[in-house]
């Protein structure tokens, strides 16, 4: 019987086709973001505001400091030299300049500049070779006449391919005209709001998609204004109760037991050329209890880079061949995946066990042939990226799913894993390095158990590391010149924060460039996000076999990239990024016997923050030491991109930036839990969407 729905257009599920102009095109694109209900649209936030209130003095701008600026054609340039660009310098009363710079324009577009055109831009200026200059600014071009300035901020928002900026706000802001009122939409028990002085959804909404001219800019841009502390609170509490709930509905579900004596493992660890580490020892020994109940185990191994982690996987893959059954291994790229691949085939195959490589590109016969083994069980242990996960893929009987840097996975993919075994679900091991406090574990992690391996294989140098103000470049080269002629191996890390992968592989692509002018001898090699996979593997395969000298990449090469002839390792821009990048980046150097080095470049002058994330990478090569560091040192007033803190990515909420939330988020879980489960429902459902299946599931 068809249940009377009160509200049913102020209902947060109404699709949005019942907004005026979603037709079905629309509607799937939105969908394919995973917009589908009006409350999605409430939530799809800004990730910027620009001030476009006000103009800035082309003399007085900032680099870094975005800035709205309005002034007068002076001179266009059009160059081709490695590619077309087009340059055009604005000046204005301040009798400042500012070069605007395109990578992508059409002929038109740049015959629009013609001298004395009056431009109103908006952008972040960084040094260029002639001054600031704007990288792709926003701009139009202004009659003489008036142009009034804006009256609010502009929020900024993701971008949904195939919806323009303007249309997306348009129907963001007729989906916030139906915002419901009271508790329809409030989910918070009001004691909390008040005793943390947030405001309550309805009005933090409204202001983060709307925030008026005087609203406090610099705690949006910072992510700490209550509107957004208020919509971080429940997200993290959503994410909590959901990783709790998924834990619970999991491991009521039964796994089977390994408990065989672990006659292969003794095999390994006999035929390994070394000896386990202690902690990799306790750390086994941990997995091997988990996996011995017949309930799922949910561990997190963290493990600094170069800790040995992967072998810890083996003989937790062997506990599962040795019963009979199947182990996968799934890493986030097929160089990682092959990577793995390789070093099991080595140890593994000497027992007798039968390893199995399965990526996205294997195709055809290829394809069949090794679906065929994983689905019969001839494939005892397989390797591969999470096309593994993908429908399709049925396992003959897997007991025991290894997953290697969490962070790309996501706790979507690993549920999704959950299917594929015939006895009960398979038992997960999650492999990160990128080591993160206690505190934060709790809530990134709470459907995990967490164990360290905090202890490097003995015999390795530390990487000495060094930081070089960006004007002693010339040395460097010579450096690493000197290095390139004794047969080491080298990485050039460009690095960009919150630009596009577009403007990232255009600076990549520049310096390539220049470093091949520079060190004509050298064999150069260039990686960026934006290459096809077959090129950027081909070309990480070059380095590795030692076909290149010198590797210029991007932060594509930040995960698990195993080199152990490079070591020498450049970071630019090294200011910019956090440290738990940092120590990601540098760990691609110092795994081979060769001291290493790692020269972390900036641009002057540092920022005392900046200053103390440097000398702390100076000073420790402990992941956890820096990590613990790092939230520390990453309090309000820094702004650093979630994105680097290689945790999950939430839409709102940072769980550094507001890990003071946290204890709070936790009790109220837990309240929510016992008392209000349906409350605790649909704050799932709203902010967890899809996954939210699993956890009733
Ligand atoms: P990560 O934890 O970064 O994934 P790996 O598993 O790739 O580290 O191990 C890094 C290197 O150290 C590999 O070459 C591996 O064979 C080696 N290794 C692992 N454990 C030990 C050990 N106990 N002693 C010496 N070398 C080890
Ligand atoms: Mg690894």
């Amino acid at each position: 019987m068809p249940v009377a729905r009160p509200h049913a257009f102020t209902d947060a599920d109404s699709p949005l086709s019942s907004l005026p102009g979603v037709g079905p095109a629309l509607r799937e694109k939105l969908a394919a973001r995973g917009l589908v209900g009006l409350q999605d649209l409430w939530l799809h936030l800004p990730r910027g505001y620009e001030d476009r209130t006000a103009l800035a003095p082309i003399r007085g701008l900032q680099p870094g400091v975005p800035a709205q600026v309005e002034g007068r054609v002076e001179a266009v340039e059009r160059g081709f030299r490695y590619r077309p660009m087009l340059r055009v310098a604005l000046s204005d009363e301040s009798r400042g300049t500012l070069v605007l710079r395109f990578f992508h324009f059409r002929a038109q577009q740049a015959a629009q500049f013609a001298p004395g055109t009056r431009v109103r831009a908006y952008g972040t200026p960084r040094p260029g070779q002639l001054g600031l200059e704007m990288v792709h600014p926003s701009y139009r071009l202004l009659g003489d006449g008036d142009a009034p300035l804006g009256d609010a901020l502009d929020p900024v928002y993701p971008e949904i391919e195939g919806i323009g900026a303007g249309n997306l706000r348009k129907l963001i802001g007729l989906a916030l005209q139906r915002l419901p009122a009271g508790d329809a939409l409030e989910l918070l028990p009001p004691g909390i709001l008040a005793e943390l002085d947030l405001p309550p959804l309805r009005e933090a909404l409204r202001l983060l998609h709307n925030p008026p001219a005087d609203a406090d800019l610099a705690a949006l841009q910072a992510g700490l204004h209550p509107a957004q502390r208020r919509l971080a609170i429940e997200e993290l509490l959503a994410h909590q109760l959901s990783l709790r709930r998924q834990r619970i509905a999991l491991q009521s579900e039964g796994a089977q037991a390994l408990t065989g004596e672990g006659m292969l493992v003794e095999r390994l660890r006999g035929a390994l050329p070394f000896a386990l580490t202690a902690a990799q020892a306790r750390v086994f020994a941990q997995v091997r209890e988990d996996l011995a109940r017949p309930r799922p185990m949910l561990r997190l191994v963290q493990g600094d880079v170069g800790s040995g982690k992967t072998v810890v996987a083996a003989m937790a893959a062997l506990l599962a061949v040795e019963q009979g059954l199947q182990a996968a291994l799934m890493a986030p790229t097929e160089l990682l995946a092959e990577q793995h691949f390789t070093n099991l085939c080595g140890w593994l195959e000497p027992l007798g066990v039968r390893v199995r490589w399965l990526a996205g590109k294997v195709t055809g016969k290829a394809r069949r042939s090794a679906l065929e083994e994983v689905a019969d069980g001839t494939a005892q242990v397989v390797v591969g990226t999470h096309a593994l996960m993908q429908e399709g893929v049925a396992f003959h009987d897997l007991a025991l799913a290894i997953v290697d840097e969490q962070h790309r996975f996501g706790v979507h993919q690993r549920l999704a894993l959950r299917d594929k075994g015939r006895a009960g679900v398979p038992h997960q091991l999650v492999m990160t390095a990128t080591p993160i406090p206690r505190t934060l574990a709790m809530s990134a992690y709470a459907d995990l158990d967490v164990s360290a391996i905090d202890e490097l294989p003995p015999g390795r140098t530390p990487v000495a590391t060094i930081a070089l103000a960006a004007e002693r470049r010339p040395e460097l080269i010579e450096r690493i010149r000197a290095a390139c002629a004794e047969g080491r191996q080298a990485y050039w890390v460009c690095t960009l924060i919150d630009e596009s992968d577009e403007v990232v592989a255009q600076a990549a692509q520049g310096t390539f460039e220049a470093l091949q002018a520079a060190l004509p001898r050298l064999r150069i090699g260039l990686v960026h996000g934006r290459l096809k996979p077959a090129a950027k593997q081909a070309t990480m395969l070059a380095f590795k076999q030692g076909e290149l000298d010198l590797l210029v990449a991007t932060t594509v090469i930040e995960v698990g990239v195993d080199v152990p002839n490079a070591s020498l390792m450049v970071i630019e821009n090294a200011e910019r990024l956090g440290l738990a990048q940092l120590h990601q980046l540098r760990g691609r150097v110092g795994r081979g016997s060769a001291a290493s080095s790692c020269v972390l470049l900036y641009q002057s002058p540092l920022s005392a923050m900046a200053r103390e994330r440097l000398d702390t990478l100076r000073r420790t090569n402990d992941g956890f030491a820096i990590a613990e560091k790092d939230l520390q040192l990453r309090g309000p007033g820094e702004l650093l991109g979630t994105r680097q803190t290689g945790l999950a990515s939430f839409r709102m909420a940072d769980l550094v930036r507001d890990a003071d939330l946290l204890p709070r988020v936790h009790v109220l879980a837990d309240r929510l839990l016992q008392e209000s489960p349906e409350i605790a429902d649909r704050i799932v459902a709203r902010w967890v969407g899809g996954a939210a299946r699993y956890a009733s599931a």
